[in-house]
This record gives structure tokens, sequence and C-alpha cells, in this order.
């Protein structure tokens, strides 16, 4: 495994961070996670050296932090690096405020420190909640008892406010959505260079963009099979890896093969050669062509919605079926949503809309995906 060491975080960070929000799970369209398969993925991962992992008060449901402690706590305290993250919407609805928040995380992750606390999901639609329950402070005054060891934030907003909000407060680090897709089609490069002037360390999520850089169309995978029997996840990993102001790369692993396949990556890391810079834009220009709908599959929506569409699933099945254009592959993935829960039944109340980081139009989409499946 290799790591990063910068001079502002207190220890070497293993480059390859455990994202623990696609856990395995016991059926494809529900939350519970398959404890015994997540424990051999993490209990590989930790015994190759992996020391950074991230979960977040919703991720699994809420299940994710508690799994956190179930499935570290077997470990030495000071063998691993956690993270964890401050939801905005649920001080909102005024249900509990920061310190209820962060008290009762400390608790259900069975830790006594945070190594890296962060803002959730930051942008210039929500910031406003964190300021009006004097977060910031309160984090501040946890990172000076010692049960913070570096404050940041995760970010889905525009560039202006984001420039104004690494400004506005000291930041140890920020999270931001990097990988080859994003850097021109979202200007993820703005917001890394901006980090990188000011020698904020960057923590890279959805490097794979939610697995879809990794399944890809057959056209962009065969780019990346001439290269040879790397996968197609390896680029993307490495892609963002190799940039110096990245302290650590996160990937969501599902499967045991995904875990041994980012080990293999990380190995060794090599910097791209000139070929695989260049099968890598190969790849995705041919990969945009028929990205119809760029879902991450964080499910950052589906809470919010009232008739429980189970909106990312109906998204993987609509961008089967762009590759290919064949109803057939888009019913195979249709087929497996329980009934209540595809587009069909959305009742564009938009409640959805404005927890999308990527910003998609979900009821008009899932009007697209409704009018393929009839
Ligand atoms: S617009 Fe449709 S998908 Fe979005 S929250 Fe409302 S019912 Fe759910
Ligand atoms: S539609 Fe948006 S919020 Fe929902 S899973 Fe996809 S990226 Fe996440």
């Amino acid at each position: 495994m290799q790591y990063s060491n910068f001079n502002s975080i207190y220890r070497p960070i293993s480059k390859l961070g455990f994202g623990l929000m696609r856990l395995p799970k016991k059926e494809e369209n529900s939350e519970t996670i398959d404890r015994d398969e997540a424990f051999r993925l993490i209990d590989l991962a930790m015994k190759s050296g992996v020391n950074y992992y991230d979960t977040a008060y919703f991720y699994h449901g809420g299940d994710s932090e508690q799994f956190v402690k179930e499935a570290l706590s077997r470990y030495p305290r000071e063998s691993f690096c956690l993270a964890t993250k401050l939801p905005s919407g649920v001080i909102k609805d005024k249900e509990k405020n920061t310190e209820e928040i962060f008290n009762g995380q400390l608790q259900k992750c069975g830790v006594d420190y945070f190594d890296f606390y962060l803002l959730h999901a930051v942008s210039e639609d929500n910031m406003w909640v964190f300021e009006e329950d004097n977060s910031y402070e309160y984090l501040t005054k946890q990172k000076e008892a010692g049960k913070i060891r570096h404050l940041g934030f995760s970010y889905h907003g525009n560039l202006e406010f984001f420039l104004k909000l690494i400004d506005k407060y000291k930041w140890d680090f920020v999270q931001l959505q990097i990988n080859y897709y994003d850097w021109e089609n979202q200007n993820a490069k703005a917001y890394y260079e901006a980090l990188e002037e000011r020698n904020i360390p960057c923590i890279v999520m959805e490097p794979v963009r939610g697995g879809s850089l990794h399944t890809l169309n057959d056209e962009a995978r065969r780019v990346f099979e001439e290269l040879g029997d790397a996968s197609a996840a390896s680029y993307a990993l490495r892609y963002v890896a190799q940039m110096p102001n990245v302290l650590v790369t996160l990937s969501g692993m599902s499967t045991y093969e995904q875990v041994e396949d980012n080990l293999k990556t990380f190995e060794e890391c090599k910097p791209l050669s000139d070929s695989e810079k260049e099968a890598i834009e190969k790849a995705n220009v041919l990969f945009r062509k028929n990205f119809a709908v760029p879902c991450t599959d964080c499910k950052y929506c589906v809470e919010a919605c009232p008739a429980g569409i189970n909106i990312p699933a109906c998204f993987k099945a609509y961008n089967e079926y762009n590759k290919t254009r064949e109803q057939a592959d888009f019913l195979k993935h249709y087929e497996l949503i329980n009934e209540e829960q595809r587009a069909s039944n959305c009742l564009d109340c938009k409640a959805c809309v404005e927890k999308c980081p990527q910003r998609i139009d979900i009821p008009k989409q899932l009007r697209r995906v409704s009018g393929i499946a009839e």
C-alpha cells in the first residue's frame, strides 16, 4: 500500500480509502448490510494496510455508522482513521442540533474521537443551516478538546461559493468529487486547483463515478482492454491518486473482488504513461456519448421521496439502455426494481431535486425512464 504524507496531517494515510456507503447488501434493492461479507472486505483492507475509513450519518439508512463500530472495534483504535459527516437536513428539520448529532455519532461508531470530520455535501443552498447552528464553532471546540483531529467539508455546489467558503474559515482538508469524466465536464479541475493554491489537502470521492467508469460501455471498455488486463477502474483511480494534492482516494467497495483489484492498483500506483493518458481521453469521449443520466448512486434523494421511488436503480436501468438502445437491456435491470418503486409512481413533487449533488432534474429524467418502460 502506498501512503500520503502531508505536513498538516498528523499521520501517513493510505492512498486508498474505504468508502462505507456501498457495502455488500443482503438484497440488491435494500439497505441492509450483509455483515459477514462486509467484515471480510474490511478485514482484507485492514490486513493490506488501508487505514482510512469513511462513513456518514445517512449511509445505508444510518446503518453504516453502526457497522463501523462492529467492524472496526475489533482493531486497535490507532490502527485506523475514521471519518464521518454532519448532515444539514437533520439540523434544518430541527430534529437534532450539531452537538446532539456529533455526540450520537461518537457513541454509534464506538469511538472517542474522529480523525476526520466533515460538514456533509455543502453547497450554496445549505451552508446557512450549519452557520445558523454555529456548527463550525462547535466543531472547532471539539477539535481543541481532541475529539476531532482534522475538520473539513465535502462539497457539491458552485465554484463562486466554494472560493468564498475555503477562505472564510480555516479548513484542514476538503473532499471533492474528482474523476476523469468530471475533470472538465463539471470543472473539478478549478476546485482542485483552488485547494492546491492554498495548500489545503484534497480527499477525492467518486473517483470511479459510482462504478460507471468501471462498467463504461463496450467501446470505451475496449480502449482499456487493448492496453492489457488492468481493470477500467484502476485507470480511473490512478488518474486521481497521482495528483500531488490528493491525500486519499475513496472507493465505495462492494465486493471482495473490488477490494482485491483496488489493492492491486495501490500496491504501486504508478503514474500514468502517455499512452495510458491518451487511452483515458479516448475512453472518456466514447463513454460520454451515451451516459444519459450522471447519477452516482449516492442515494441522497431516496430518503426525500414520499413515493419511495428507487431513483438510482431507475437511472441505472436507463443508462444501461442508452448504451445499446435495446429495451431488453433496460428491462434486465428495471425488472429487478419492485413495481411500487418504479419511475411511473413518481408524484412530480420535486422533493428529491434539492438533495441531488449532481443537480439532476430527477422527475424529468424519471418521465423518460417511464417512457422506455411502457
Ligand atoms: S419528484 Fe418523484 S422521485 Fe422526486 S421525490 Fe417526488 S415522487 Fe419522489
Ligand atoms: S439521482 Fe442524484 S441524489 Fe439520487 S442517487 Fe443519483 S446522484 Fe445521488
